[in-house]
């Protein structure tokens, strides 16, 4: 069997080195199967590249592809894929978060029948101000969203090549790789595993990152936030319907008195908040139309381990151009 294992990098040149030794050392575990390890240098400012270079020049199981600019991971996890030749492809974080000697145990579950081995985190060893908001997030996407998400289930995780053949069908320009994982389906398995401390380096991700990773999962999967806002106008009208019928009643009976401008004035600054929240969840699935219709792909690659050539890899070109 041939084991692709697929590294996003993004400024990790402290990390790639005992990434690769410790990848090196789970893959002699594994005699019969041929891994790759394929590195996407997402944009990296540091010496990513140069580590990458030297590697692929030293290993020949490495191999890499280094982005024109920051396009963030799911593009490199997406390059990553498109790129890959394995039977089964591993997704790997380059800061050792991912523990590299579980590889044996997921190729093993993989050879059991399984098309996605899913390693799911603890999270007992992060801090609440990480782990609180984490759980927030899956209780509403759970909720409010067509797919099921696991909290701890990441990025890590092996997939088959139905699989990964299924997602790279996928030609959506906004990716949210978590609930694409869930859509695709096939049959899956979990494997428990603790969060390592990240080795080097710091995690990219701030708190106002990961809100907006958040909200892009909560109106990427379909219009549900569209439908509580109709079910959010439709309360008001009701509330405001009894009201006027009170005001009115309550005229007749005691006549009419003048005052009301507090009334007044906190109906009109409810209403203009009401409505500017509307307009922008409209305004999100627009700006998702726009994105979308402009058809841009979603990586532009300016070296790899064979040529130095700049070329746009739209997605579906997998099949149409040769991989360089
Ligand atoms: N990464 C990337 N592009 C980015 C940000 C991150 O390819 O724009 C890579 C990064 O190098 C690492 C993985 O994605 O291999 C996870 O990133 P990070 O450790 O910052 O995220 P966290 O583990 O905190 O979720
Ligand atoms: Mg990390």
């Amino acid at each position: 069997m041939r084991l692709s294992i697929v590294v996003p990098c993004y400024n990790e040149e402290r990390s790639i080195g005992p990434l690769h030794a410790a990848v090196t050392t789970a893959a002699a575990a594994l005699p019969d199967d041929e891994v790759e390890i394929l590195f996407v240098d997402d944009g990296s400012t540091d010496g990513t590249l140069a580590t990458l270079r030297s590697l692929a020049t030293r290993d020949p199981a490495v191999r890499f592809i280094s982005f024109s600019r920051n396009f963030g991971k799911e593009a490199a996890m997406l390059a990553g894929l498109q790129r890959s030749r394995g039977d089964a492809i591993v997704l790997l974080d380059a800061d050792l978060q991912h523990p590299p000697h579980l590889l044996p145990q997921m190729v093993a579950l993989h050879k059991q029948g399984y098309d996605q081995v899913v390693a799911v985190r603890d999270r007992s060893g992060e801090p609440a101000l990480r782990r609180i908001p984490a759980r927030f997030f899956y209780r509403a996407i759970n909720r409010w969203v067509d797919v099921r998400l696991q909290d701890g289930a990441g990025d890590f995780r092996l997939l088959s090549r139905d699989v990964v053949d299924a997602l790279l069908a996928l030609p959506e320009y906004h990716r949210f790789s978590k609930g694409l994982f869930s859509w695709v389906g096939f049959s899956t398995i979990s494997l428990p595993f603790r969060h390592e401390e990240r080795q080097a380096g710091t995690s990219t991700w701030s708190f106002g990152k990961l809100f907006n990773y958040a909200l892009d999962g909560l109106v990427s999967f379909n219009h549900k936030p569209l439908r509580l806002v109709v079910y959010a106008g439709l309360l008001q009208t009701l509330i405001a319907l009894g009201y006027a019928v009170w005001v009115v009643v309550k005229a007749a009976v005691d006549g009419v008195d003048m005052p009301g401008y507090a009334t007044l004035i906190s109906a009109v600054i409810g209403m203009g908040g009401i409505q500017l929240m509307v307009l922008g969840v409209i305004g999100e699935y627009i700006g998702r139309i726009y994105h979308e219709s402009k058809r841009r792909p979603h990586f532009l690659v300016r070296e790899t381990d064979s040529t130095g050539h700049c070329r746009a890899a739209p997605i579906g070109s997998r099949t149409s151009a040769p991989s360089m």
